[in-house]
């Protein structure tokens, strides 16, 4: 099969606006490819980022459902935990994670035909397995919907006016002649990808088509309510705590330039009993303070400080949190990693502010 990919970008044509996203109407070379490869039965690997979250678990479970029906043999590699709040999503406990089950990890990748990457655009996102997958002689393919995609596969379908991966897979999988092939379990994986990078439907979500597919999903019979129950309504007491202890005692308000974060200790964390994924959603909170427009989130690991940056309006987080943070990821939603004391973070984080006084500084 080497040799049979063309090196290719999906771009948007004629895409002037969200609302004239379609993708169905584009590049039917590309869909054509694309198509090829899920119609060629072989050995699949399909991989997220580290730190997975909804988009990036519903896609490549959905995604999974879709390419075993159509033959394919398929397993899934995530490089760490998946939140807890996930793992009852149909197929979840076929999910390889790496940073547990590395030998199972690395078989996987070595013996694919074919593998495919969602919900990220670089490979150091691949964390312990990016060397090896970067050595791989198998056909390679991106498929996702972070902005500026680097060159590290075969073929790269990049469309950043998708409001998650969940409903570009979908559109493909549409796209490609295979809508009958989904089903209740393959709607439920999406539908949870959609939900959570939207947060539920508050952003990145004014596309009409986003609506008309998630009309379908409910066609497939998936328990709207239930998803959102399961996904949001799980938390444990000790959580709930936390937020409120972040809130109240953790959160600062830097009014001069529209900013607020909030920064916590492993030693508060363990207070709190915290697991991955219980400070899901703690970032988007200051937005609620009227005026807010760039908020963060310090977390004291074992050896890094994890940073989750949001915007809103023009500010480019992604740009911020790359230039500044090691990181990246879209235009209001970015994350980063610092090699330095939570205390250091957090200064250079203020001392940040002013090179950006024009943006955000409050009208
Ligand atoms: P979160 O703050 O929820 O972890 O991540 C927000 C967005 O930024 C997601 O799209 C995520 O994939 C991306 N992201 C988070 N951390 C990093 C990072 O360290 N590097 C890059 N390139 N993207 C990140
Ligand atoms: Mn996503």
């Amino acid at each position: 099969m080497e040799g049979y990919i063309q090196r290719l970008f999906l771009n948007l044509r004629s895409c002037n606006s969200i609302s004239s996203y379609k993708l169905v109407k584009i590049s039917d070379h590309l869909i054509k490819e694309i198509g090829g490869l899920f119609s060629r039965p072989v050995k699949t690997t399909l991989f997220t980022h580290v730190n997975p979250d909804g988009d990036a678990i519903g896609t490549i479970l959905g995604l999974e459902w879709f390419l075993s029906a159509l033959g394919h043999h398929v397993s899934m590699i995530v490089p760490n935990e998946i939140p807890f709040y996930l793992t009852w999503l149909p197929g979840c406990e076929k999910i390889l994670v790496a940073q547990d089950q590395y030998d199972a990890s690395l078989k996987a990748l070595r013996e694919a035909d074919l593998l495919i990457c969602v919900d990220f655009n670089e490979p150091d996102r691949l964390d312990r397995l990016k060397d090896e997958f970067i050595q791989s002689k198998a056909i390679k393919v991106l498929i996702d919907h972070h902005p500026g995609p680097k060159d590290f596969t075969d073929l790269i379908i990049s469309v950043p006016e998708a409001g998650s991966s969940s409903e570009l897979v979908y559109n493909l999988i549409v796209a490609t002649g295979y809508h009958h092939l989904i089903n209740k379990e393959i709607a439920e994986c999406f539908f949870v990808g959609i939900m959570t990078d939207t947060g539920c439907f508050s952003y990145n979500s004014s596309n009409p088509e986003t609506y008309r597919m998630i009309a379908d999903l409910l066609e497939k019979g998936i328990d709207k309510d239930d998803i959102f129950n399961k996904v949001y309504d799980n938390y444990s007491a000790d959580r709930m705590r936390l937020l409120g202890f972040s809130l109240d005692d953790k959160m600062v308000v830097i009014p001069e330039y529209s900013t607020a974060y909030i920064a916590l200790t492993r030693e508060e964390l363990a207070k709190y009993n915290h697991v991955t994924g219980d400070t899901e959603g703690f970032v988007n909170m200051p937005f609620s303070i009227k005026g807010i427009k760039v908020t963060a989130l310090f977390l004291e690991k074992e050896d890094y400080i994890k940073i989750s940056f949001r915007s809103r309006g023009n500010f480019e987080i992604n740009k911020f949190s790359e230039k500044h943070f090691n990181g990246g990821g879209h235009k209001n939603a970015a994350g980063g990693e610092a090699y330095m004391s939570l205390d250091e973070t957090i200064k250079t984080f203020i001392n940040l502010l002013p090179l950006y006084k024009n943006d955000l500084s409050s009208e």
